[in-house]
């Protein structure tokens, strides 16, 4: 699977958001969760014989709105010739106009969700179904575990705040202590073979587990006493776990019971792990802001006029911004204006707009579009090859980058002089 970004999952919490609150005048709002390598046509066709059953819809209103909105949807998948990897989501109905909350439009949002949508959805309701959508996007990171001591081992899967246990294997290995008759150092040896062989065992169900079933990026080894550590320090792994092992985490027991205390007792390995790619590039940024003529800037002009000269490797974005560009075209003379303002402001700011005369022309007929400056800078970031990576507010590094005026550039060169 493609990793998914940073800047896609923003959009899709902030998709997320404005489809929370839109309720339909009847019920007419449409989902439909799509999964991985469904035939088009069989959508196309699925859809169409809804459309037939919507013609018993006794209100003129939501009957014309659904059909309209099945019509909309269909003509929007006849682009495919197939879907996406993950599948694909789609939201369509008639909604309160965002200009006239009187007027209704039709809206359409089609979203490629960063995992495989689970089973095929079709619901017409008086509002959008989005928690399937949320559980996709909330699921950011699988993590392997495995818990062992020298009587078993179990194999699990952390991913968000659920942990599943995939399987449970017994090592046959006997006690640690001895049988009389038997001489300690034949018992010994013994038993290292057994553990030995157990080991072997469980490297090769976790290569299948966790390479096979369950890609996975990271692996915490868990378990009493030293076993994990002597599993994990033996090299019994493919290199590819051994490689994605993030931690040896303590547990009272082993297998299916150790695999849900890892969970529990590693969660502040876990926390770390999602915050750690993102306090390398604050660290970076912040390193380069405290240099003297280092390779950043911050705040709002001295970044977008970096990003306009091109000179933009790495783009950071706090996710609390918040921050909107109006653009403002004369209708009557072309001239173009803009303005960045803050989420409060942004109604008023837009109805000043549209009430100052053209200072060219001298009208005021102004076409204004509205748009994230996430969005904005996202664009001006793939004209010129720059990434773009929304950083939390909720971490130690998210709250410092905030600081900085929740935007800022790692920088390609050094700039004539002129940093901030
Ligand atoms: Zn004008």
């Amino acid at each position: 699977m493609e990793e998914y970004n940073s800047v896609n999952l923003y959009k899709i919490k902030r998709l997320l958001k404005e489809l929370e609150n839109i309720s339909g005048r009847g019920t007419e709002l449409i989902s439909l969760y799509v999964p991985p390598r469904k035939p088009v046509y069989d959508v196309i066709n699925q859809l169409r014989d809804e459309y037939g059953t919507a013609s018993n819809i006794k209100s003129d209103q939501t009957r014309t709105h659904v059909q309209d909105a099945l019509t909309h949807i269909i003509q929007k998948l006849k682009l495919y010739r197939q879907f996406p990897d993950t599948g694909i989501i789609i939201f369509c109905g008639y909604v309160p106009s965002e200009i006239n909350p009187a007027d209704e439009e039709l809206k359409y949002y089609e979203i490629v969700p960063p995992r495989p949508v689970p089973t095929y959805l079709y619901r017409c309701d008086d509002h959008f179904h989005i928690d399937i959508l949320k559980s996709l996007i909330k699921e950011e990171e699988i993590i392997g575990v495995i818990s062992l001591d020298t009587s078993e081992a179990g194999f699990g899967i952390i991913s968000g705040d659920r942990v599943e246990t995939v399987e449970v294997i017994t090592s046959g290995v006997g006690s640690k202590h001895r049988q009389g008759g038997q001489s300690a150092r034949r018992f010994e040896r013994l038993r290292e073979n057994e553990i030995n062989d157990f080991f072997h065992r469980v490297a090769n169900h976790a290569k299948s587990i966790f390479i096979d079933q369950y890609p996975i990026k990271s692996l915490i080894i868990s378990g009493p006493g030293m076993t994990k550590e002597d599993f994990y320090k033996g090299d019994y792994m493919d290199y590819r776990l051994q490689q994605a092992v993030i931690g040896l985490v303590d547990t009272g027991y082993a297998g299916e019971e150790g695999v849900r205390e890892t969970l529990e007792r590693g969660e502040s390995l876990i926390e770390n792990l999602r915050l750690v790619k993102e306090k390398k590039r604050v660290d970076r940024f912040i390193v380069e802001t405290t240099k003297k003529d280092g390779l950043a800037v911050y705040g709002l002009n001295p970044s977008l006029n970096a990003i306009k000269a091109g000179n933009a490797e790495l783009i950071l974005i706090s996710e609390d911004l918040d921050m909107y560009r109006l653009e403002a075209t004369c209708k009557n003379c072309g001239y173009q204006t803009e303005k960045y303002v803050n989420e409060p402001e942004l109604y008023q700011e837009r109805a000043q707009m549209s009430q100052t005369s053209c200072p060219r022309c001298g009208k005021s007929l102004w076409s204004i579009k509205v748009e994230d400056v996430v969005d904005h800078v996202s664009d001006l970031a793939a004209q010129i090859g720059a990434k773009v990576e929304i950083i939390s507010s909720k971490s130690e590094s998210g709250v410092m980058f905030k600081s900085f005026g929740g935007i800022g550039v790692i920088l390609r060169y050094r700039q004539n002089g002129i940093n901030n």
